[in-house]
């Protein structure tokens, strides 16, 4: 990466940290994506059970393929035979002791804002999992609120084309929202994360000074 735009990117993040670290949430800031890779593994004790949101950046840093190692008990969603079995594989995550997942975005003031289709990856988030690993790459922080949910709606359709759900955003001829109301719909759930204060460290942001993930 550029080294301005990495020196532009420590810095916001390093303002960033300070806002996190407030609301009681665990922050860490990784070199790359390969540090990130390792801090976030660190963190996670051989024999722990984890499950995962969808997420690109989870591919990128190298995390999902660690994580199916044998030192962990992986609740894999992806291989899942058909959709029931995977509904299961979500419904099991809750009680993991790690969930591990990006984020859609990530406010300078300190909130965590997400879209989701089912729901289990905002959801679990919020609580379930007794631990939260969350890995997002500068690309993901924003200003506000608005400007997360707006970005979070930006990239829908590309995350609708990554999981091949058939909605009008993700047509080969057209990338536009038009508020649709099919069943393949992946803007069913927004989730707001405001803070950690009830359970402080719980969720731990792994922060990385370049682009990972939509
Ligand atoms: S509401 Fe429908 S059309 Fe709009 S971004 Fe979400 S899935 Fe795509």
């Amino acid at each position: 990466m550029d080294a301005v735009k990495r020196w532009a990117n420590e810095r916001r993040i390093a303002d960033l940290m300070k806002v996190l670290e407030d609301r009681e949430f665990g922050v860490v800031m990784a070199q790359d994506k390969d540090d990130a890779r390792k801090i976030v593994m660190d963190m996670i004790p051989e024999g722990s059970t984890i499950a995962v949101g969808g997420s690109v950046t989870l591919n990128e840093t190298g995390i999902l393929d660690e994580i199916r190692s044998d030192k962990y008990k992986f609740i894999d969603r992806y291989s899942a035979p058909d959709f029931e079995a995977m509904l299961d594989k979500y419904r099991e995550g809750y009680t993991a002791d790690v969930f591990v997942s990006s984020t859609n975005a990530i406010t300078m003031g300190g909130q965590l804002v997400n879209i989701d289709c089912t729901g289990n990856r905002t959801s679990q988030i919020v609580f379930g999992p007794k631990k939260v690993i969350i890995v997002a790459g500068a690309n993901k922080i924003v200003e506000t609120v608005e400007e997360g949910i707006k970005r979070a709606k930006s990239i829908a359709p590309m995350n609708a084309r990554r999981i091949t759900h058939k909605t009008p955003c993700a047509a080969d001829d057209n990338i536009k929202c038009t508020d649709c109301h099919c069943q393949a719909r992946v803007c069913n759930v927004t989730s707001i994360v405001d803070g950690c204060h009830y359970f402080p460290k719980r969720i731990t942001i792994v922060l990385v000074p370049e682009e990972l993930g939509y």
